[in-house]
């Protein structure tokens, strides 16, 4: 009897953890260096009980890696210009060396707007027209967390990224465009599909590394894996089975594995490295603005 072929699992739990313990070690040599511990302030506007997770989340990880955190919890019908002239107010606060607004923003908020009124050097979600610019031009700058987390946990899984075909699942600005500008920088070979290209299969079968960033659970069948293909699942989607609530990928995760070389597990891949990457980007722009070497994490 031949055992059904598995995938190796992409363990992002054990990666971030690694991560955050090398970023830790950067933090105590910045706070010693220049007196003071790196400084992440979040602005939450509203009650977006998902949202209040997150932001909770993000600050006992800052102060676990040795950062000071500042929340800034804002009612949901505090006006744009107000939301702005707090941004400004944490840009020219000197303690302060990453600033992220928490998204969704209220409707009445314009989320580009707020976006942009973020300090570039403070910019730790990397999303700033200044930084995806830079992104764009192949400039050193602050780089989006989850496409950040999900190119490292790719490149657990291979000797070297360069050459190989990655076909990204997803054009948004916050995950698939980014991703793509990494993988390029990688010196992959990047597709970019979406919701509008014509048989996804097919062009997902020609991956060698396959991103799935859509938000749509288990849209990537089994079939439409390449055999041996490296499988990064972004998608977080709460789906009701059985009468219970769990959260799934963008990937059929089971029927995957059977044909993959490895593959990311949700929850429990790509998620843990957006919060370590966010830790990362606090750092290194702390250390920037501090005049420090750049900290090798
Ligand atoms: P989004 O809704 O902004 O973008 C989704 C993209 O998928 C769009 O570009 C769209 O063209 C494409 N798409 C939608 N349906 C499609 C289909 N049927 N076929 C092909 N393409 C399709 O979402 P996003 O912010 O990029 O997030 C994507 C997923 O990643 C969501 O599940 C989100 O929860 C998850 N996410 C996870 C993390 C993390 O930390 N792991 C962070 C951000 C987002």
């Amino acid at each position: 009897m031949t055992a059904e072929p598995t995938a190796d699992l992409i363990d992002g739990k054990a990666v971030a953890a690694d991560l955050r313990a090398r970023i830790g070690e950067a933090v105590a040599g910045i706070a010693r260096e220049a007196g003071a511990a790196p400084a992440l302030a979040v602005v939450l506007v509203g009650e977006d009980p998902a949202s209040q997770v997150y932001v909770r989340n993000k600050g006992v990880a800052a102060k676990k890696a040795g950062m000071r955190s500042i929340e800034h919890r804002l009612p949901a019908e505090t006006g744009e210009d107000e939301v702005a002239a707090l941004v400004r107010a944490l840009n020219d606060d000197p303690a302060v060396d990453g600033i992220l607004v928490q998204l969704p923003l209220p409707a009445h908020v314009d989320a580009a707007r707020i976006i942009n009124e973020i300090d570039p050097a403070k910019d730790v979600d990397g999303l700033t027209e200044t930084n995806a610019g830079r992104l764009m031009l192949g400039k050193r700058g602050l780089v989006p967390c989850t496409p950040q987390g999900s190119v490292m946990l790719a490149g657990t899984a291979r000797e070297s990224l360069s050459g190989l075909h990655a076909v990204v699942l997803g054009r948004s600005i916050l995950v698939g465009k980014p991703l793509a500008m990494l993988l390029l920088a990688e010196n992959c070979t990047v597709t970019m599909a979406h919701s509008r290209t014509r048989d996804l299969a097919a062009v997902c079968r020609e991956a060698d590394i396959l991103c799935a960033a859509v938000g749509v659970p288990r849209l990537v069948q089994g079939d439409w894996i390449k055999p041996g293909a490296t499988v990064i699942d972004v998608g977080i989607n709460r789906v009701e089975e059985g009468g219970a609530a769990r959260l799934v990928g963008d990937v059929d995760f089971e029927a995957a594995r059977a044909r993959a070389g490895a593959i990311t597990p949700v929850p429990g891949g790509v998620g843990p490295m957006t919060i370590a990457c966010l830790l990362r980007n606090t750092a290194v722009a702390a250390a920037h603005r501090r005049g420090l070497a750049a900290p090798e994490i």
